[in-house]
């Protein structure tokens, strides 16, 4: 289902992310890649799972050559949907990184990922934007991101989430029940899977349920963002959040 899901949203992704945020999830997505500092120590191989049209991967590329002139950093794009990938591939077409070894991409489910393309302790940095939502086990996606991570490897993930304050929560509920959907039906013509995306994120668990499962998965949480020490950190009062958690 999330499959047709996104094959109907593809070509209209990255504006319908627009349109339905004002242009924040850009800001979210620069906080959530600069926050992770890659290529700090030297080339990172990274993979982004859920990866859509490359948001997350081309951040990481331009933050590591613009910050530290970094050009050996590798990401790899995983996703379910072919529609998705297939913009992502024709937006890096336009990029320097095209045709290089710093991008691939690959049609596959977070949940099982392949052994022979991503094998045991690969990565440096697993990252996961607006994705995990979507799969249908949570705990399976962090067992593949712990598979393919390597000892002392960086887990990653920025999701919508738990909004704490009552009178910022009933201004976003309005927001989302009504506003999404019906953007989705005028930009899209397509109500359902822009319905389908709410559900999917009051679905999602609290912050401390999902940093208790990234535990779980044999991750250690905290510490990760600089004179921070929590588990998470959430952006816009949780609308959105970034869990951390480090390959023990
Ligand atoms: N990370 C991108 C971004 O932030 O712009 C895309 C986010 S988009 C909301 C969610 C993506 O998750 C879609 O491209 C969808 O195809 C993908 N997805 C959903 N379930 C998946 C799964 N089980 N395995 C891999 N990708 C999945």
């Amino acid at each position: 289902m999330v499959r047709n899901v996104f094959d109907s949203v593809a070509s209209k992704y990255d504006l319908m992310n627009d349109a339905m945020s004002l242009g924040i999830h850009r800001l979210w997505k620069d906080d959530f890649v600069s926050s992770l500092k890659p290529g700090r120590r030297g080339p990172m191989k990274c993979i982004d799972v859920a990866g859509g049209t490359g948001d997350i991967a081309l951040r990481i590329l331009d933050y590591a050559r613009e910050t530290y002139a970094d050009r050996e950093t590798s990401v790899a794009v995983v996703d379910i949907n072919g529609q998705m990938l297939k913009e992502g591939y024709r937006r890096f077409k336009k990029t320097m990184y095209h045709n290089t070894p710093q991008v691939s991409f690959h049609e596959g489910n977070a949940q099982e990922l392949s052994k022979e393309t991503f094998p045991d302790n690969t990565f440096d940095l697993y990252t996961i934007a607006f994705g995990i939502r979507n799969c249908t086990s949570i705990p399976m996606v962090l067992q593949e991101a712990h598979r393919v991570l390597k000892p002392g490897g960086t887990f990653a993930c920025l999701e919508f989430s738990k909004v704490t304050n009552p009178l910022l929560g009933s201004l976003y509920d309005q927001y989302s029940f009504s506003v999404i959907p019906l953007l989705g039906t005028i930009l899209a013509g397509d109500r359902e899977s822009y319905q389908y995306l709410v559900e999917s994120i009051r679905r999602f668990p609290s912050q401390p349920e999902f940093a208790r499962m990234i535990q779980d998965a044999g991750f250690s949480t905290g510490g990760l963002f600089e004179g921070k020490g929590g588990a998470w950190r959430d952006l816009w009062g949780g609308v959105a959040c970034i869990h951390t958690g480090v390959k023990l």
